[in-house]
């Protein structure tokens, strides 16, 4: 046994009480010879958190705040859990590097939600972990860096964004030189065929209904908006090195084929798979091997239809804005991440309409100026600036009473 546990991988996941993290858990408690959790970083979900921390035993518990961690021990309390088996409890930024960048743990599962997973993450390169990054807005705000970071310190970055996995795992079929275009599948969302005048009077709860996966509310939104795809093709470019140009984006339905890359001599390659994110985590924590995975299997035996079209950039200008962002570079990718999370949290609390979302960060990308960003802390400072932007912009449209438009 002793041999076996020296084999195990040791996980900080950021994020464990979401739907990424649970996923994750879900991996690791399917295969308990092969993983130990060695941190679980959380937000405020003390409930969740809780009962992770006694199943899984990490050694950390980390939450957001002082107040939430006031309220983990009490549950830890009222739950029993004897004190003897109480992980090192902790709070805030500083505790979530550390159990990002503890040399206990290998692997770092990058599932927090926002520009809040951006500093751990980018630490947790710079120790040369292997990382599978879920959260793309750190690619999306600070892909420079963080893309350097890895390098500098051969990181290793493998993607659990199920699009960038399928286009990690095509990749692997030939030379990258030979490859000449990726393609990036979009569900479409809730609204792919609504005609934009009715998206004026859209709920969040007929937004958050998305027709193929259960993810957090924010992705959901931004599938809504088309903002999701957006930001992927942004991670696209900079995980894999290629131009905003070189990557498509086509929207599929079935969301069963999730990228596809053409080579030279254009022949195409795909990756299919079930729509269930425990493939792609699992993937990010084995590679370059493969195990049986919990996820249910393609039946060729049933007749199917796929379909594929291309996106409708007027109708969803957020993804036309997302590669504009990408060829502009420096922070404009940073701020375009910082208004669309503003615009949707608004929307979720019905401050906006739906259709303001793009509104409020087209407005707030053409308040501030692009620049380059070169460390951690501008990163951050740009983000606070950005987001101050948007929340005049939401704001004046609440008061002006604005909520449909
Ligand atoms: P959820 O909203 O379900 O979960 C977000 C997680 O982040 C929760 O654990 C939350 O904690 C935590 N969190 C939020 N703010 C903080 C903070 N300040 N400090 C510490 N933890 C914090 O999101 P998802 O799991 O859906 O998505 C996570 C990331 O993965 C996103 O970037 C998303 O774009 C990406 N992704 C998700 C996919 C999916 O299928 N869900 C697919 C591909 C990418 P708490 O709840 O305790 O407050």
């Amino acid at each position: 046994m002793a041999t076996d546990r020296a084999h195990m991988k040791s996980l900080t996941i950021l994020g464990s009480t979401g739907s990424i993290g649970a996923s994750t858990l879900d991996v690791v408690r399917r295969s308990p010879h092969a993983y130990r959790v060695y941190a679980l970083v959380a937000g405020r979900n003390v409930e969740v958190l809780a009962s992770q921390i006694v199943e899984f035993s990490p050694k950390v518990a980390v939450v957001a705040t002082s107040e939430a961690l006031a309220r983990l021990s009490l549950q830890l309390t009222e739950i029993g859990l004897p004190k003897s088996q109480w992980p090192d409890l902790a709070w805030g930024n500083a505790a979530q590097i550390d159990a990002a960048t503890a040399p206990e743990a290998d692997t770092l599962v990058s599932a927090i939600v926002g520009i809040a997973g951006l500093e751990a993450t980018y630490e947790a390169a710079c120790c040369g972990k292997r990382i599978g990054l879920a959260n793309k807005e750190v690619l999306v705000s600070g892909g420079e860096l963080v893309m350097r970071a890895v390098e500098e310190h051969r990181a290793e970055l493998l993607p659990i964004d199920s699009e960038h996995n399928g286009v990690h795992q095509c990749l692997r079929a030939g030379n990258r030189g030979e490859v000449t275009r990726l393609i990036l599948t979009a569900s479409g969302g809730p609204f792919r065929n609504s005609p934009r005048e009715a998206l004026t009077h859209v709920t969040p709860e007929q937004a958050l209904n998305h027709p193929t996966w259960r993810m957090g509310n924010r992705i959901t939104i931004d599938s809504a908006t088309l903002m999701n795809k957006g930001f992927e093709v942004i991670e696209a470019c900079w995980l894999f090195g290629f131009a905003p140009s070189q990557v498509d984006v086509v929207v599929h339905p079935q969301s069963t084929v999730h990228a596809m890359i053409e080579y030279s001599d254009g022949s195409v390659l795909a990756q299919i798979s079930a729509t269930d994110m425990r493939m792609p985590i699992q993937y990010a924590l084995t590679y370059p091997d493969r195990c049986e995975a919990p996820v249910p299997k393609i039946d060729w035996s049933e007749a199917r239809r796929w379909e594929f079209e291309p996106p409708d950039l007027q109708r969803f200008p957020l993804l036309k804005l997302a590669y504009q962002c990408q060829e502009i570079g420096g922070s404009a990718t940073c701020t375009l991440n910082a208004a669309d999370e503003v615009a949707v949290e608004a929307f979720l609390q019905g401050r906006i309409g739906f259709l303001a979302i793009d509104q409020v960060v087209q407005e707030t990308l053409a308040r501030v100026p692009a620049r380059s960003l070169r460390a951690v802390h501008e990163i951050l400072e740009t983000d606070r600036e950005s987001r101050g932007v948007a929340r005049q912009l939401v704001a004046a449209r609440s008061a002006a009473g604005a909520v449909t438009a």
